[in-house]
């Protein structure tokens, strides 16, 4: 395959894909824990990196702290401090991984040729990291890292990422089976990404929706290096619900159609309540009440269907995504 180097990227600047500006983008929520030896396996990796001559030694890693109520700051601080690889930002509050990676990528991107986000405890595999490199450097612009197994997970989490990703493949959102956010993405998805102006942001769905190539890298995922996750339920119920609705309104449909079908099962509703009518065996007021029950509830489904529809309309509107990515120029 050709070496791809030099490539314009949407804004015109050259992008180098020989020995590319890597920035590792790593979110961290409350992680005092793990961070030392995170920081210590990160410099290690972008070490490794630049002596295989894979990357520019202008690499480097950006902590993002997602309003950590413990030392979380105070020890990223002490990093920079010590090796000015280690850039970081903080948010005023805590906002969520999704917002926290977001503010790193929108930051790094002028910074560097392509980004890896990473999660801060290490359960993606950094050796994975110098493959997903070595895919952008042979052409793609995101490099998915999808886990091998889940055998590491719990039998709920297993259960539950299961029955989340066949709901959101029925509900017709097109995601990477087994990719959560360990990615890497060129800067010309970067500046693509920048463009979306939505706030109910979810990353996974934006990526297959971005189209530029893509590429994978399989990893087995480990547990947790230390400390625990910083996932409840109420917050991969939101991560889940966001992930949806952020990206269809298929639900508003399933009024729509609800109401409908119930409009046909009012004709067997219809036969049933005439014939006991008419036998004698409903009581007065019964058959008239029943009619128009499910009649009125079909009636109000659908409408609430319609309004549905337009809802949906105005909300893809409102979301100002661009209307079309462009993935090369030839314009000089
Ligand atoms: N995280 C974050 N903000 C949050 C929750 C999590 O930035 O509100 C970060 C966290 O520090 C970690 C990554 O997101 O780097 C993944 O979180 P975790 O490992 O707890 O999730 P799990 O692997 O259990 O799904
Ligand atoms: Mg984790």
């Amino acid at each position: 395959m050709p070496q791809a180097t030099n490539i314009y990227d949407t804004t015109g600047t050259v992008m180098d894909r020989t020995r590319p500006v890597i920035a590792l983008v790593v979110p961290c929520y409350n992680e005092q824990e793990v961070l030392p030896s995170t920081a210590a396996t990160l410099g290690k990796l972008l070490d490794t990196m630049l002596a295989e001559e894979l990357i520019s030694d202008k690499s480097f890693v950006m902590f993002v702290n997602d309003g950590s109520h413990d030392n979380t700051w105070q020890i990223i601080t002490a990093l920079h401090a010590g090796d000015k690889r280690f850039k970081a930002l903080s948010l005023a509050h805590n906002r969520g991984q999704q917002a926290a990676m977001l503010a790193g990528l929108m930051t790094v991107r002028e910074m560097s040729d392509a980004a890896i986000t990473i999660d801060a405890d290490m359960q993606d595999s950094p050796d994975a990291a110098i493959e997903m490199v070595r895919k952008f450097k042979d052409g793609a612009d995101i490099v998915y890292g999808v886990r091998a197994s889940r055998a590491s997970d719990s039998w709920f989490k297993r259960s539950s990422a299961r029955a989340f990703y066949s709901m959101q493949q029925h509900m017709g959102l097109e995601t990477i089976y087994d990719h959560s956010e360990f990615r890497l993405m060129g800067r010309k998805s970067l500046d693509i990404l920048a463009q979306y102006g939505e706030s109910n942001l979810y990353l996974r769905g934006i990526m297959t929706n971005i189209g530029l190539r893509t590429d994978i890298v399989t990893y087995d995922r480990a547990p947790r290096t230390a400390g625990v996750t910083k996932y409840t339920i109420g917050k991969l119920l939101t991560v889940s619900i966001d992930g949806i609705t952020s990206f269809t309104a298929q639900p508003m449909r399933l009024i729509f159609s609800v109401g409908s079908f119930l409009l046909i099962a009012d004709i067997i509703v219809a036969i049933w309540v005439l014939v006991s009518h008419f036998q004698g065996r409903a009581i007065s007021g019964w058959s008239s009440l029943m009619l128009s029950i499910w009649f009125l509830g079909s009636l109000v489904l659908i409408a609430l269907g319609i309004i549905g529809e337009y809802i949906g309309k105005i909300y893809v509107e409102v979301k100002h995504r661009p209307r079309y990515n462009i993935s090369e120029k030839l314009i000089d």
